[in-house]
């Protein structure tokens, strides 16, 4: 394996594996690897390490625990976790730690991962669990990067990885445009498997890379670009087994005999959905999900402005349209310095200087690039036949050129490499790995994300490009901020890229994360997800009413799962036993993931 990882010809197929790359994108995907291995300056360490044991458990208790759960699992589906910690990238990514590690490498590590085969085994690994009051954690794929991967918020967890057995497509309803997965299937997969069965009339929604899984994506409320953008909104019926070991199915799942589990979400009574996403109340093993129907045609389109002051009216252009669905899909603003970076050659090409690459740099680059100087750049797409698209599009049209030197691309004069036709694929439901290029702007990089949810108004989006322009230049840091814009709401996203093996460098990218949460929050903004180490802060800007909130979430948790097992700390949602022992972390208490113990009962 560990010659496969440093092979750049060598990746994993959806053929032979779960989480493998489509033999159509395999060509692509070997540019990509052959791209991170350029870029990498440090060789992972290969030592095997010393395990680390779940908080308030010894050696003796954890040895006849796991030998417990092999007799139930199998010998072979629990690995102790003092493996090598590689890095590895997209493709072949770690279940040992998280890979884009901002921490030190092994402190959000497990000491063990289990791997269990169905919805019973589940219900077994929890109820060990609870026996043993071992802290678990469940992961789908583990491709959350920027985000933790596939690392648990407690450092010694037993990791729950569901997607090496647990990997079905359980069905695929042609005439009700849905589809029923296991925790294992990616957008890759599903996307294969609609195009084997011959369904042209189905589309899947994508996020910027299609490696991940469905499922916990969606439960992390992740996003893609078709108008089923938003796939929380879009996913119908959970099967669900709670920290206590029952299992549940939600809305019309509960109604035996049904055939609308998929069709209808909401069943009857409360709708229990909401508390199973970014939440630590039940372990997800099924998932319906709602299809796109193929609109019968689709055209991208890309316009460039030219001043960075332009956000403003260009902001307040785009929430009308977007709103009214003449603008349909989660389309992205992006920064020229985003335009340059996706090209895929490190900052090193343009500059070596100390701080952040200076702008005029980025403009005189961007100037001999196809889509020629700018300092904004909206891909988006329309959907329909011709006659409707260009209805929409003549608006548009007229609309974004209002901005004085607005400008619409010309897709014919765009190579077929173009970052363009990634956008293209992607917003017409087929995954891509395009996206990974920016992440090797620096050597040896991950990336980490500040992501405010704002109104679409230009004052917001100004006031926030501010707070993150100011600390990105306090922290010497490069600013590559986007917008996306869903309906009523858009997020600025903004992509920290360090080099992971730089302490000083992950330093400056939390200071300044920590900054960003802060002075946003102080402004009314919140983020919309996060990574590990920013849950506890992020949930403390969510503090109205005396943190009223978070009282009913740790109420909730405390009933649901009175051991504390799951996932404890994940969203910021600690159960009762953590609870008041410094777990949290925050700006204030360093860059230590642990406590002080946890409660005997
Ligand atoms: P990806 O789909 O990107 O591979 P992950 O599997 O890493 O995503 O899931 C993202 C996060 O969502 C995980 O870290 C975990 O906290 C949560 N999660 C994922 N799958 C499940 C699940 N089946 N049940 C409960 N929580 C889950």
């Amino acid at each position: 394996m560990a010659d496969d990882k440093n092979d750049s010809t060598y990746v994993p197929l959806l053929s032979e594996k779960h989480s493998g790359i489509p033999q159509w994108l395999l060509e692509k995907a070997q540019d990509a690897k052959a791209h991170v291995l350029s870029v990498k300056t440090k060789t992972d360490n290969a030592k095997p390490r010393t395990l680390v044991y779940p908080p308030g458990v010894d050696k003796s208790v954890f040895d006849e625990a796991v030998g417990d759960l092999r007799e139930l699992l199998g010998a072979d589906q629990v690995v102790l976790n003092d493996l090598p910690l590689e890095d590895g990238w997209y493709m072949e990514h770690p279940n040992t730690h998280d890979m884009m590690y901002v921490l030190d490498q092994d402190e959000l590590v497990p000491s063990a991962i289990a791997y269990p085969g169905s919805t019973e085994e589940v219900q077994q690994i929890v109820r060990w669990a609870n026996n043993y009051r071992i802290p678990i954690f469940p992961i789908s794929m583990g491709r959350n990067f920027g985000y933790g991967g596939a690392a648990p918020r407690v450092r010694g967890s037993v990791l729950v990885d569901m997607g090496k057995r647990m990997n079905k497509i359980l069905d695929i309803n042609p005439d009700d445009y849905t589809c029923l997965v296991e925790p294992g299937v990616s957008f890759f997969a599903l996307h294969e498997e609609i195009q084997k069965k011959g369904y042209d009339h189905l589309w899947i929604d994508t996020p910027d890379v299609g490696g991940g899984s469905i499922l916990g994506n969606t439960l992390d409320r992740g996003v893609g670009y078709t108008p089923y953008g938003d796939h929380w909104s879009v996913h119908s019926g959970l099967e669900v087994v709670l920290p206590t070991g029952e299992v549940i199915r939600t809305g019309m799942g509960a109604l035996p005999g049904n055939n609308t589990w998929q069709t209808f979400p909401y069943g009857f009574g409360p709708y229990s959905d909401g508390i199973f996403s970014q939440s630590n109340y039940g372990i997800v093993t099924k998932m319906g999900m709602t299809l796109m129907p193929n609109p019968g045609g689709f055209e991208s389109f890309a316009y460039t402005f030219p001043k960075e002051e332009d956000l403003t009216q260009l902001i307040e252009i785009i929430r009308p349209l977007r709103i009214s669905n003449i603008l349909e899909n989660a389309a992205q603003l992006r920064h020229v310095i985003q335009s340059i970076a996706v090209v895929g050659q490190p900052r090193s090409t343009y500059y070596t200087g100390e701080g952040a690459i200076p702008i005029d740099i980025i403009h005189e680059t961007a100037s001999k690039t196809p889509l020629g100087d700018h300092t904004w750049v909206y891909y988006g797409m329309s959907y329909g036949p011709p006659h409707i698209r260009k209805y929409k599009l003549d608006i548009i049209d007229a609309e974004f050129k209002k901005v004085p030197g607005g400008r619409r691309i010309d897709p014919a004069t765009l190579p077929p490499s173009h970052y363009f036709w990634a956008r293209d694929r992607i917003a017409s439901g087929t995954p891509d790995v395009e996206e990974l290029r920016w992440v090797q702007w620096v050597p040896n990089g991950a990336h980490i994300a500040f992501s405010p949810v704002s109104p679409i108004r230009g004052a917001d989006a100004t006031r926030l490009i501010e707070i993150a322009r100011r600390r990105h230049h306090e922290c010497g840091i490069d600013l590559l901020p986007a917008f996306i814009v869903g309906l009523r709401e858009m997020h600025l996203i903004v992509e920290i890229v360090y080099d992971r093996t730089d302490k000083k460098r992950r330093k400056a990218a939390l200071d300044c994360l920590r900054a960003m949460i802060q002075d946003a929050a102080e402004c009314g903004y919140g983020e919309y997800r996060t990574h590990l180490v920013l849950m506890d802060q992020i949930a403390g800007t969510y503090n109205w009413n005396d943190g009223a909130l978070m009282k009913f979430n740790e109420k909730l948790k405390d009933v649901l799962d009175p051991n504390g097992i799951l996932a404890p700390g994940r969203c910021g949602i600690w159960p009762r036993q953590y609870r008041g022992r410094g777990w949290e972390m925050t700006r204030e208490s360093g860059e230590s993931s642990q406590g002080n113990g946890v409660a005997a009962d």
